[in-house]
């Protein structure tokens, strides 16, 4: 089904229309050539006979008398089965002869209105009878040697011309519709030739991402504007890869280079700390810079994080390995700091679930979520993990009964530097970059992560990832 709006409709909708107009143009001027023809031809016919009739019979009516001269119309043009009108009339509107109707009843010849005034020149008129049938008559003036003035008309039914027209007509429309059929089925296969390569250059350029920016459209050697076109859009892409670049090597180095110095600046403080008079007012600022270098020391690492995942780094090392197995000794190594909270975690993993990945780089995704549902659950709350294989996915899901997220929060949560309570986050060590990493690991794993919440009731991450093939 195409969209009335796409360039497809539009183009075929033009051309049927157009289409349709042509033909609608030379149909007409065939049917107006056709009928004007035909008339023309008629009227000739029947002026010719009014001229006889004027010429021969009426020009010697005073010696030969006006009964010789209905007996002579009667003999040579028998009018009543040659389905034609004869109507003599004199000059002072008396009628002399008048033919009787045609056998087949198509008109009544005395329906025909006399003239008012007599014409001067010879003149034709159509003429419809009040019971029906048209006619076309010719009007022709007529002077007998003697003087006497009469006017001939000659006409015939236009019915014939009529009915051949019509078939005309019928034929001209069953074309018409053959042409529409054409033209809309023609046209939208012709169209869809023509911009199949829109649809492929369309379907390649919505998986070029961040993460695939080395991709390219496809060329096709056409020579027209399709191929001007994604010429430039790979150029474009071209130029937004080398300005990515750019900015991930400019985060990558800077954050890299600030963790030495302030590995070096944290090591100072807490030899300052512990040197520091105990319960002093140094110790005690001290620990609070600390705190704070810590933090930004956390800042600079997850930023050296999403510099190397944009850079494809997301998937190094590919090995298979038991996801259950990982999420589980994951989550023992996190649970002192579960416990300092009093928040009890529980994890289901009743069968191994093996994936293929980046081990190290998944275990981050596992320390991310889980590291979120304890600093979001409030204490003596539970956090529950979940590995399972469905549909050829590998699912972790990470469920826990904390504070849960906004419903107008929800659609960032996956942005950098996105937290739903700056100051709270903050407080607990939060850059807003956690989840936007879980993200960029997933999807490079071919994979995805989605969230259902309720703001005050907890919240459940669902990651899912391919399944790795079964070894032989
Ligand atoms: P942060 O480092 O601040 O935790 P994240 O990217 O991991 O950053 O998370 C972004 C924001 O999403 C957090 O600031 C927090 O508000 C919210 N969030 C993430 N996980 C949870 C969760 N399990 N429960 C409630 N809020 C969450």
């Amino acid at each position: 089904m195409i969209h009335p709006r796409s360039i497809g409709f539009r183009l075929v909708a033009w051309y049927a229309g157009l289409l349709i107009v042509v033909f609608v143009l030379v149909g007409g001027l065939m049917y107006a050539g056709l009928h004007s023809y035909l008339e023309h031809d008629l009227s000739a016919v029947q002026f010719r006979r009014a001229r006889q009739i004027a010429g021969t019979l009426l020009g010697n009516v005073e010696t030969t008398g006006e009964a010789h001269v209905v007996n002579e119309i009667n003999a040579w043009f028998t009018p009543e089965t040659n389905d034609r009108f004869i109507r003599l009339t004199r000059a002072d509107g008396s009628v002399l002869f008048v033919s009787s109707s045609p056998p087949d009843g198509s008109f009544d010849a005395r329906q025909v209105t006399p003239l008012a005034t007599r014409p001067q020149v010879p003149d034709w008129r159509r003429e419809t009878l009040p019971t029906g049938g048209r006619l076309l008559i010719a009007s022709v003036p007529a002077v007998s040697r003697g003087g006497h003035a009469y006017l001939v008309e000659v006409g015939a039914s236009l019915a014939p011309i009529e009915a051949l027209l019509g078939r005309l007509l019928d034929l001209l429309g069953s074309a018409l519709a053959i042409v529409v059929v054409i033209a809309v089925t023609g046209g939208y296969f012709l169209i869809r030739r023509a911009l199949a390569p829109v649809e492929e250059i369309t379907r390649r350029a919505e998986r070029i991402t961040l993460h695939n920016l080395k991709e390219r459209l496809p060329v096709l050697p056409t020579g027209d504007e399709l191929e001007r076109l994604s010429v430039s859009l790979n150029h474009m892409i071209a130029r937004l890869d080398d300005a990515f670049e750019h900015n991930r090597r400019f985060i990558a180095d800077a954050s890299h280079e600030l963790r030495t110095p302030l590995t070096i600046l944290r090591g100072e403080m807490e030899s300052l700390i512990s040197q520091a008079k105990p319960d002093s007012e140094i110790q005690a600022r001290a620990g609070t810079a600390l705190e704070e270098v810590v933090r930004l020391a956390r800042i600079v690492e997850g930023l050296f994080n999403v510099a190397r995942l944009d850079a494809g780094e997301a998937q190094k090392e590919c090995q298979r390995f038991d996801l259950a197995e990982l999420t589980t000794s994951t989550a023992e190594q996190m649970c002192l700091l579960a416990e300092d909270k009093g928040i009890a975690i529980s994890c289901h993993a009743p069968q191994p679930v093996f994936v293929e990945g980046d081990r190290a780089r998944l275990k981050q995704v596992v320390v991310n979520l889980l590291d979120n549902a304890i600093k979001y659950t409030p204490e003596h709350g539970k956090v529950d993990l979940l590995i399972f294989a469905a549909n050829q996915r590998a699912v972790l899901e990470v469920a826990d009964t904390g504070i849960g997220i906004p419903a107008a929060a929800q659609p960032r949560i996956f942005q950098r530097f996105f937290r739903v309570d700056p100051a709270r986050s903050r407080e607990m060590g939060g850059a807003g970059l956690g989840l936007s990493i879980v993200k960029s690991i997933c999807t490079a794993h071919g994979g995805e992560v989605d969230f259902q919440s309720r703001e005050g009731q907890g919240s459940r991450f669902k990651v899912q990832l391919p399944l790795a093939p079964a070894t032989s």
